[in-house]
């Protein structure tokens, strides 16, 4: 590892802010039990890498014990070269698998002429690690979303979705067969990059399939950016909202007569703490996002 200096912070501060961080989310939510076998699935894209590294830093300190178990997709994307990935993952000494789906394909396929293939991509491509954790014995599956992901999805699903919803900290699925888990979902984008360039993680570039990442997502990036300029803590802000929610000044029905919310709505406003949502079935938040991300 390469110890250095992010923008003036130091590579330490880095690394152990973003554990603690990666811990108050495990912690919180409950994201991992002593005994998993936690699939990581690494797109070889920052996120990824980050995630893998820090559940690696995790599994030496924590009282519990856990097995890791990489994994990457490759999609048989035009141009795709897999190996500064593959070279790393030796290097490091970590356990994974390396799986070839030609998603890609199907994707042309049946995607008409300058729509963007992402959200057939992505079912296709969770459809295959699914079926994969449950064949390499995983118990969970953790995925490398962070907390920009989550807020631009907050935004996505009120500004074009007409629902409230960002993304889970843990999600049973539907069938039951697997558990997905974000341990990042408190860490910023932006630190997390800072990560990636000082240790100089062998990035794959994501621009392969020739479709155009999402236009809406790119749209509430330059949102939030600029809001940033005006409100600087509104990552933080609406990161905060997410994990402070009041049911009973909200107006979705199913919330508003549940005798549990009834029983806890006000602990916001008297500084109790978040409110832990009782699961209802179909509601907005379980239907999942606008656009289904990949990290
Ligand atoms: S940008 Fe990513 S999700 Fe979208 S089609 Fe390409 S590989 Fe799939």
């Amino acid at each position: 590892m390469n110890a250095t200096e992010a923008h003036g912070r130091p590579w330490k501060d880095l690394w152990k802010d973003l554990g603690k961080g990666l811990g108050q989310c495990i912690a919180e939510h409950h994201l991992i039990d002593d005994g998993d076998r936690i699939m990581v699935c690494l797109s070889g894209g920052k996120d990824s890498y980050t995630l893998l590294q820090l559940l690696r830093r995790l599994q030496t300190r924590a009282p519990i014990s856990f097995e890791l178990v990489a994994v990457h997709l490759d999609q048989a994307q035009p141009g795709y070269d897999g190996t500064p990935l593959a070279r790393w993952l030796e290097q490091e000494g970590v356990v994974h698998h390396i799986v070839r789906e030609d998603t890609y394909s199907i994707v042309k396929d049946r995607v008409a002429e300058g729509k963007t293939y992402c959200s057939l991509c992505s079912r296709l491509r969770r459809g295959v690690l699914y079926n994969l954790a449950e064949d390499l014995g995983c118990t969970k599956i953790a995925l490398g979303h962070h907390r920009d992901d989550a807020i631009e999805t907050l935004l996505l699903n009120m500004f074009f979705a007409g629902s409230m919803g960002a993304m889970p900290a843990k999600l049973e699925t539907k069938d039951g067969r697997n558990t997905v888990i974000r341990p990042m979902l408190y860490l910023a984008e932006k630190d997390i990059a800072q990560l990636a360039e000082l240790e100089r993680y062998p990035i794959l570039p994501c621009n392969l399939c020739g479709s155009q990442e999402n236009l809406q997502r790119q749209e509430m990036k330059r949102l939030l950016n600029d809001l940033e300029t005006r409100i600087p803590q509104v990552r933080e802000s609406l990161l905060a909202s997410l994990k402070h929610v009041r049911p009973s000044h909200l107006l979705d029905e199913r919330l508003q007569y549940s005798s549990v919310l009834r029983d806890k709505s006000p602990a916001t406003s008297t500084g109790r703490g978040p409110v832990k949502l009782p699961v209802v079935s179909g509601a907005p938040a379980e239907r999942g996002d606008v656009v289904g991300s990949y990290s």
